[in-house]
Formats: C-alpha cells, structure tokens, sequence
C-alpha cells in the first residue's frame, strides 16, 4: 500500500520504519529535516520537508494515488487539518488521525474523522497493566501475535468458520455481526457484511490475507 505519514517524530518514525519493514512503500512529511534522522540507515521509502496541510507538497508526493494517510504531528489542530485535506481534496480511503485531547477526540469523531487517541489508549493501557493482565497489552508489546479485523466479502461469504481457519496460523475468534457480538464454533457460517476478528501470527499475515483475498 501507498502511505503518506505527516511527521516524524516518534510515533511517525516508528510506524514509518514499521510499513516499510513489511514491504509498503511509505513517503514521511515533517516540516523539520533533522526528523528524518530518526528513520535510521534501514528506512528504504521516500522524505519530504514541508507543511503537512501544504497541497502542492501533498501533490508533489502523490496524494492523489496514496491508499492511507497519517497525521501523527504533536499539534491536534495541524493533524486535523491535514486528515481533513486529505480526506476532502485527496479522497484518500484510509485518514488516520492523531488526537491528544481527549475532549477533541469526540469532536474530531464527530467530524467523521477515525481518530487515535493516544493518551486514551495510554490511560487503559496503564490501568490495565495496574489492575489485571489484559491481552491487548500482549498484543500491543510482542511483535509475534496480531488480530486482523476481515470485513466478509466476495469468496468469504458463506464459507464456515472450519474453512477460513488456516491450522496453526490464523483462528477466528469473534464475528461483529450488526451490532452483536458472536463466539463462533466451527461450524459457524460468515454472512456478508460481516467483520471477523482474527487472531493471526505475524510471520503469517501476508500468507493468510492472500489466502483469504484481504488486501495485503
Ligand atoms: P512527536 O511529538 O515526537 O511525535 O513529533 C511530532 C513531529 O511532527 C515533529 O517532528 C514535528 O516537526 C512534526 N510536525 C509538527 N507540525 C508539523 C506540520 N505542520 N507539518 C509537518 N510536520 C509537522
């Protein structure tokens, strides 16, 4: 996937060497060329110094034909901005936007935006950790284990949960149905529509998004 990532500090850096790692072709905007640094010798996707709202800039890197975009600057107004350039003019399907106000945060949802709160996440993530051992926390620290939210389309749709199971890789452990929640045996079937949590290796997500026809 194409990606465009609006500044490189520490989160921008990691998610940038994260994508390209896994073989996405990542460009990172930061308004201060010294953020590149953080990149390190092993990031192979593209730099651009600039203003991440700047629509000749976004246009220079091709925002026309990105698939994902990300504001993750230290500003709540800069990143706002930027997924709403990118969201309106560009149309890019995937904006990603970086809140730190909680207050905002509802806001910024209410805009339609899909935000990421860190400091909301931080703040369970903490509690969590406090009061009971949570496997999100598992999840979020290991590089091993993942869980991959597959909408039910196309050659998905009326297959049973035995047969989109791949043994030792991938298990499908919940199914979002409207706004049920189903705990599926094997013999469950997937409707359109649907939304699958899977629990799926890392060293296998490429092997099972071809498999099940999820874009890689
Ligand atoms: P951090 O808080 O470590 O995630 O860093 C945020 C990064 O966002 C810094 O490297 C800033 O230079 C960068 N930044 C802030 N505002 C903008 C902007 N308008 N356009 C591009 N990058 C920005």
């Amino acid at each position: 996937m194409y990606v465009i990532i609006v500044g490189c500090g520490r989160v921008g850096a990691e998610l940038a060497q994260l994508l390209s790692n896994e073989g996405h072709n990542v460009v990172v905007v930061d308004k201060n060329r010294s953020a590149f640094e953080r990149l390190g010798n092993t990031f192979n996707g593209l730099t651009s110094v600039g203003n991440g709202f700047d629509l000749e800039l976004l246009k220079q890197v091709g925002a026309e034909k990105a698939g994902a975009f990300c504001a993750v600057t230290n500003g709540d107004n800069t990143n706002l901005i930027c997924a709403q350039v990118a969201k309106t003019i560009f149309k890019i399907p995937k904006v990603l936007t970086r809140v730190y106000d909680p207050q905002r945060a509802h806001i910024y949802s209410a805009l339609g935006l899909d935000i990421i709160s860190g400091t909301v996440l931080f703040a369970a993530m903490l509690r969590d950790k406090i009061i009971e051992s949570r496997f999100s926390s598992y999840l979020i620290e290991t590089k091993d284990l993942s869980i991959l939210e597959i909408e039910v389309k196309d050659k998905l749709v009326g297959k049973s949960v035995l047969e989109i199971n791949v043994p030792g890789e991938l298990l499908v452990a919940a199914i979002k149905r409207s706004n049920e929640i189903i705990i599926p045996d094997s013999h469950t079937v997937v409707e359109e529509k649907d939304s699958l949590m899977a629990v799926v290796k890392v060293s296998s997500l490429k092997k099972v998004k071809q498999l099940l026809g999820v874009e890689v």
